[in-house]
């Protein structure tokens, strides 16, 4: 077996935080021009990484899977690393772009699992019984129509991590209360205020220290992006907006009322004024999936690569 032909990231079963970080280090090992660093760390003490390719000034930030069954989208980000590297040392374009001007011109920040803790739970890899089971079951058992763990979104305190970002916070939960969300849940509960949970406040606090020109945040489902949030009309926003939807067939939409607030792309753009977009990748009923795997990541590769030299 000749071993440098060998893939790394196995798209075809399910992942997991064991698996990403087994992936990480495989990945460093064979393209060590690849910057990893810990942004933080989850509840229950699992690292959240973010893997840099490049080292240019122009600076973007990929992140996936702060939604527990949306973790297919994981797998879309370490997938994109690891065919970039391959482009990038084997000088091949990357969807008829040069990676190494990418690589010297952009600094691409990749966070692929903010929500290690709960994606073990849809993953199955929390054994039924298990007092972490319970601690889940538990919270799950106020919430009947929510499948179990199907279901879950939230993080290991049951915090939707999506609804605690300081942009009208407020708002969000006046919404996710009146539709019963009124405490920790398994989707949809805003916790007991903003960046009260570990995860939310790691990307938050690991944003303010870049200068990011724009950032995707990954979610399932709807082949849609979101790129506004209340009034702001970022500079180029729509028109990247454009650009994006083109290249991968999504709608390009403005976020449903309901689910407009408190999000991470919503404080980016509300921030910093500038292009944040959240994109919802396949169809279907959550966590989607892998025989759509392979749609959703040519679906996707025009955004990756465009976001970052855009
Ligand atoms: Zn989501």
């Amino acid at each position: 077996m000749n071993v440098n032909n060998t893939v790394i990231v196995n798209t075809n079963e399910n992942y997991n935080y064991e698996k990403m970080q087994r992936n990480i280090r495989e990945l460093k090992t064979k393209y060590p021009f690849l910057e990893i660093e810990n942004i933080g760390e989850s509840v229950q003490k699992r690292q959240i990484p973010c893997i840099r390719i490049g080292n240019g000034k122009n600076e973007v930030m990929y992140s996936a899977s702060i939604h527990a069954n949306e973790w297919i989208t994981s797998l879309v980000l370490m997938k994109f690393i690891e065919d970039f590297c391959i482009a990038y040392t084997k000088n091949r374009d990357i969807f008829e772009h040069n990676p190494k001007e990418i690589f010297n011109n952009s600094s691409i920040y990749i966070i692929p699992m903010l929500n290690p803790d709960a994606i073990e739970l849809v993953t199955g890899n929390i054994k039924e019984g298990s007092k972490e089971y319970n601690h889940y079951k538990e919270i799950a058992n106020n919430f009947p129509n929510v499948t179990f763990p199907n279901g879950w979104k939230a993080n290991y305190n049951g915090v939707d991590l999506n609804l605690q970002f300081p942009a009208d916070w407020e708002k969000a939960r006046e919404i996710k209360f009146a539709q019963g969300y009124t405490m920790p849940a398994p989707r949809d509960f805003v916790g007991f205020g903003p960046l009260t949970e570990p995860e939310a406040l790691a990307i938050y606090n690991f944003t303010l220290k870049h200068n990011f020109r724009l950032i995707l945040a990954y979610h399932t489902q709807g082949e849609v992006i979101y790129w506004k949030y209340a009034n702001y009309m970022p500079a180029d926003s729509e028109e990247i907006g454009r650009i994006f939807s083109k290249v991968s067939g999504y709608l390009l939409d403005t976020t449903p009322p309901e689910s407009a607030n408190a999000g991470y792309k919503d404080w980016f753009i509300k921030q910093y004024n500038k292009p944040g977009y959240t994109i919802e990748v396949g169809l279907g009923t959550n966590p989607l999936p892998l025989t759509q795997f392979d749609k959703i990541y040519s679906d996707n590769m025009g955004i990756l690569v465009l976001a970052s030299i855009i």
